[in-house]
């Protein structure tokens, strides 16, 4: 199996973390990148395991000593990749999942790391909407801001390698499983 460096990236609210997580249970050699952020742990989440949850002054000084590979600000918060996480895993013959967004995906697009991107796409906005508003962990104003964003990210497909639908999640898991089998056989 190829080592390969996968990027994934989808409107927030469009199933992700759940592919991710199917995904991350079928191969053993596909490990994920755990960002760093500035933004407060949902309820549930786990600091080193959904990110590192960082302040914002330690997060500019891991950009400014070039400890990222990429980064962005996400919803009024900071999201990046550890540089030396990435690089250890490819070199010890793992591909690396990257959940990031499309800021980030051009980053990486643009370095010469040549990345697997995949683009994930709600069935349609209004299905987005339903299940922005059905997980129940934002603030109104934060739901429309995340509707709004969506679709300049969905803009932004066309720079992807493969873009999957996720409607019926087991059909959008054997998508993906095929894509990450396709492109480490190689
Ligand atoms: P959430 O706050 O819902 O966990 O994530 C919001 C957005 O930030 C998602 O689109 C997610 O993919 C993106 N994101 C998470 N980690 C990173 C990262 O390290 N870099 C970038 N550029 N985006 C990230």
């Amino acid at each position: 199996m190829a080592a390969k460096l996968f990027i994934f990236s989808a409107p927030s609210g469009t199933g992700k973390t759940t592919l991710v997580k199917e995904l991350l249970g079928r191969f053993e050699t596909l490990v994920f990148s755990i960002s760093h952020t500035t933004r407060k742990p949902r309820p549930g989440e786990v600091h080193g395991k959904d990110y590192f949850f960082t302040d914002k002054a330690q997060f500019m000084d891991m950009v400014a000593s070039g400890q990222m590979l990429e980064w962005a600000q996400v919803h009024d918060n900071c999201y990046g990749t550890s540089k030396i996480f990435v690089q250890e895993q490819l070199a010890a013959g793992k591909s690396v999942l990257l959940d990031i967004d499309v800021q980030g995906g051009r980053q990486i697009m643009d370095s010469g790391l040549k990345p697997v991107s995949v683009f994930i796409m709600p069935p349609s906005l209004e299905v987005l909407e339903q299940r922005l508003r059905g997980r129940g962990t934002d603030a109104e104003d934060v739901i429309l801001r995340r509707l709004e964003n969506a679709e300049t990210e969905m803009a932004q497909k066309a720079f992807y390698t493969h873009v999957v639908v996720n409607d019926v999640l087991a059909d959008a898991v054997a998508e993906l499983i095929a894509i990450v089998e396709q492109e480490t056989s190689n």
